[in-house]
């Protein structure tokens, strides 16, 4: 069996496993991101997927998942502003040093084609993934293709506004992007902004940064009136985004990944009718919102499944 290593770049750490074609991880390594300078990524990354190679033995190359506008034809960050990069050529120094092939592309997408291949999306031909974590990750495939777009924009639905007269400002300077107001950083503001309307509520009694989305699904699980009301205005805003992914791409199947969906059931039952309500053109039904199967594992083995098919493809033509 083939094998390739598949990295999660992110902003606070990087992931390198050691990954079959089957999607299995058989070894993980993982490095804290402190300095996100590029010489200092290049310097972790090269840390953790030497370490992964070592234990790999013979692979067919390495994919990596990074956030930003990736050129996936060069393996170029063309723009991330989590990492302040622009033009950071990203795959070009990492096949200098592995003498290997390198493949790099968004996070999200990757992700999306780990999910499609190996969980929520397998047996379908039309599938969405959102990551719902610090951010809104996306990707789309239809008729079995991952979309790409003229210039690896396409599934940024994170960035569509559903909001832009009263919502929060974005980490892209729009006002009430999908992700400001439906991410887990979104669910926060959320309560921040009824925090007036709940002068008893504890729900806030720790430093800002200390509050977690899960902290605040966890209270409203419990009937707290005040994570309540922030969950039922989260949830608003994330059924708005649904409905919007659905006239846009009608899939069989939407699944939701990162933190905030293992909410399971309890996310699911509250967007469910509201996103029917706003499905007004596509036949209702016709689109199944999930949770996502793979979770934190689905961007590296969709990265190390884009190394093992050479490039960022769902197979399609070869599995119809
Ligand atoms: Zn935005």
């Amino acid at each position: 069996m083939q094998t390739a290593i598949g990295v999660d770049l992110g902003g606070s750490h990087v992931t390198a496993a050691v990954v079959t074609e089957d999607g299995a991880i058989h070894r993980q390594h993982e490095e804290d991101l402190e300095d996100l300078r590029f010489e200092a990524v290049i310097a972790a990354l090269d840390a953790t997927i030497g370490l992964a190679l070592k234990e790999a033995g013979d692979v067919v190359g390495i994919g990596i998942g990074s956030p930003g506008n990736i050129d996936a034809a060069s393996g170029a960050v063309l723009y991330s502003p989590n990492f302040g990069w622009e033009n950071a050529p990203l795959g070009e120094s990492l096949r200098q040093k592995f003498g290997r092939p390198v493949f790099v592309a968004n996070d999200a997408r990757c992700a999306t084609l780990g999910e499609y291949t190996f969980g929520t999306g397998k047996r379908t031909k039309d599938f969405v993934l959102l990551t719902l974590g610090t951010g809104i990750g996306g990707g789309i495939v239809a008729r079995g293709e991952l979309l790409l777009g003229n210039r690896w924009g396409a599934g940024e639905i994170g960035h569509h506004q559903i909001r832009p007269a009263d919502g929060f400002v974005c980490t892209c300077g729009k006002i009430g992007c999908f992700e400001a107001q439906a991410s887990g950083t979104g669910l926060i503001r959320h309560a921040f902004a009824l925090a007036p309307s709940f002068p008893r509520s504890t729900l806030l009694d720790v430093a800002r940064d200390k509050l977690s989305s899960k902290k605040i699904r966890r209270a409203a699980q419990a009937g707290d009136g005040h994570a309540l009301a922030a969950w039922k205005n989260f949830a608003a805003d994330l059924s708005i985004g649904l409905a919007n992914a659905i006239a846009f791409v009608n899939p069989q199947k939407i699944a939701l990944g990162g933190g905030v969906s293992s909410a399971g059931d309890f996310m699911l039952d509250s967007i469910r009718p509201q996103v029917d309500l706003l499905t007004t053109m596509v036949p209702r039904g016709t689109t199944e919102i999930v949770v996502a199967a793979l979770g934190n594992d689905a961007g590296q083995v969709g990265a190390a499944t884009m190394a093992l098919r050479g490039g960022l493809t769902t197979g399609a033509s070869v599995a119809a």
